[in-house]
């Protein structure tokens, strides 16, 4: 079995069970405590698994370097056997009607809300981002099984009027059948119940290859899963090399669909691999969005929703904005408020209470940020405000990024083209609408977008020009299970959350029946 890249592979086996208790206070209030046990291996078939060779990786604080867990170090094997499991399960499940199936999914998304500070907890580990987001992206990842588990009682077919009198038209709507789910590390659990809500209630059956850096999220809600009443096999979680487990996934005719969030990168890679069996795809991939304030803009309001969107998950997040683009007349006002209004905030491990910046994810997240800001200054970029990357504590890695405003800011630089993946934001002055709406549809990237203003007219104007799949227009947060997530150009295809969510993990088939 070749080492993981990146990861330290250690002899000897995964499977110690992690009890992970929750902080005991928080919000000012005594709650009781909670506990779930983690398993750190493979679920196949409803069994926790060791890879075959035994071999394992660590997962580790980004926060402290501290060692959580080593989780198994799988690879094709490993894959193979999952989609065995799946494809076994596949008939049982596929069978039950759509409010059994239903059923299971919202007791999951209940135990992930009754254990959402253990929860929350093992996901500030491994992840990083403070403790109060995490709380947050496990209530947002609840909301996506329960709204899945909803709409699967509402996949209507339909009929269609024939222009002959002896036929009459039938259109159903069937799962696609076997589905792998390929995640990132940036939202470790609600990147998985985007796509495990709509699959399975769709009647699909799954494996799920987490991110390298947080694959503890997702066995904490394989455990749930199975708790909530999932058969073996119809979820299936799977750690170890991603390229090995990718290529066994794309040449088995098994796997009918991959669902993949992650780099636009990666995702081509994807898309040439689903060549060979034709195999379906969603890809939400990387973003980089702009981020525009018109003169009748509400500044404060506009202050608010950039640091929402910009700094949550210290910049780490496929939606955030790259590009500030500010009007003259308020440019002045707009960047000392944004940096007044970043300088106090606490850098520090996510665990802590206060701290609303947390670590970037690895060395690799380092030396990228630390680059763009070194090559935007090299072009003439003048920093407003930090700049640093260090340690904010004794005990605590070099892996924490001050809030950074950047000024002129041009499109020489990588920031202007590149996903940054930190919590810098790069400003510019622009004079007219067309002018604003130009640049920020400069870009192959078109998954989110946002703009602040108070005319009505240019609302409607500036939301229809935007070439992006979602527009955050006076909202600097617009993700949420009820509404369609995704990209146009090279953001992606296909769509999670809202009334299309399901269509993801469905198939049309006609039937044509002759009287
Ligand atoms: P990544 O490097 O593309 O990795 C994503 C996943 O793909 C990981 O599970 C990774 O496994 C796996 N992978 C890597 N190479 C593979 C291969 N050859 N075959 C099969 N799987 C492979 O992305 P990331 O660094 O984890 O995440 C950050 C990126 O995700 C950013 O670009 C961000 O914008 C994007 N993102 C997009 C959305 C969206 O909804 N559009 C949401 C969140 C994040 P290993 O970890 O084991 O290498």
């Amino acid at each position: 079995m070749a080492a993981k890249s990146g990861i330290k592979e250690i002899a000897g086996a995964a499977g110690q069970v992690l009890n992970l208790i929750a902080a005991p206070r928080y919000g000012g209030h005594l709650r009781p405590r909670q506990k779930t046990n983690v398993q750190t291996r493979n679920l196949i078939n409803g069994e926790w698994r060791d890879a075959p060779s035994g071999a394992t990786f660590e997962v580790t604080n980004p926060a402290t370097d501290e060692v959580i867990a080593k989780v198994p170090n799988g690879g094709a094997e490993q894959a193979k056997a999952a989609i065995a499991a799946a494809r076994a399960a596949l008939p049982g499940w596929r069978a039950l009607p759509a409010a059994e199936r239903a059923a299971p999914l919202a007791r999951l998304a209940d135990l992930m809300l009754e254990q959402r500070e253990a929860l929350a907890t093992l996901l500030t580990r491994e992840q990083g981002k403070p403790l109060a987001e995490s709380r947050g992206e496990i209530s947002y990842a609840a909301s996506f099984i329960t709204w899945a588990a909803e709409e699967a009682k509402r996949v209507y077919g339909e009929t269609v009027p024939s222009s002959r009198p002896d036929q009459r038209i039938l259109v159903l709507r069937q799962p696609v059948g076997v589905v792998a789910a390929i995640t990132p590390w940036n939202f470790p659990s609600a990147m998985i119940t985007r796509k495990l809500g709509p699959a399975l209630a769709a009647g699909c059956t799954m494996i799920v290859k987490p991110a390298e850096q947080t694959p503890l999220s997702a066995f904490a809600i394989a455990e749930l899963a199975l708790q909530a009443g999932i058969p073996a096999g119809v979820l299936n979680i799977i750690t170890g090399d991603a390229a090995a487990i990718g290529q066994v996934i794309f040449a088995d005719p098994t796997v009918r669909k991959v669902s993949f969030t992650g780099s636009t990168e990666v995702g081509q890679k994807l898309m040439v691999a689903a060549a060979a069996n034709v195999v379906r795809l969603s890809l939400e991939l990387g973003g980089h969005a702009p981020f525009l304030v018109f003169d009748d803009a509400n500044i404060d309001a506009a202050v608010s929703g950039a640091i929402k969107s910009k700094f949550r998950n210290a910049g780490q997040t496929c939606v955030c904005p790259n590009r500030f683009f500010v009007q003259a007349g308020v440019y002045d006002e707009f960047v000392a408020k944004l940096a007044a209004a970043l300088e106090p905030m606490q850098i520090g491990s996510g665990l802590d209470e206060g701290v609303s910046v947390g670590p970037l994810i690895d060395d690799a997240a380092v030396a990228k940020v630390r680059d763009h800001i070194d090559d935007a200054r090299s072009h003439g970029a003048t920093l407003r405000l930090g700049g640093k990357i260090f340690s904010p504590a004794a005990g605590l890695t070099e892996r924490f990024c001050q809030p950074t405003v950047l000024e002129n800011v041009n499109t020489s630089m990588k920031v202007s083209h590149e996903e940054t993946f930190g919590p810098v934001a790069p400003v510019r002055r622009f004079t007219h609408e067309a002018e604003a709406i130009e640049l920020a549809n400069d870009s192959p990237y078109g998954l989110a977008s946002y703009f602040y203003t108070r005319d009505n007219a240019r609302l409607w104007r500036v939301a229809e020009a935007l070439e992006y799949g979602i527009v955050g227009a006076n909202d600097g947060g617009p993700s949420t299970a009820q509404a369609p997530f995704g990209g146009v150009k090279m953001s992606g295809i296909g769509r999670e959350g809202g009334r299309y969510v399901m269509h993801e993990y469905l198939d049309i088939k006609y039937v044509s029946i002759g009287l």
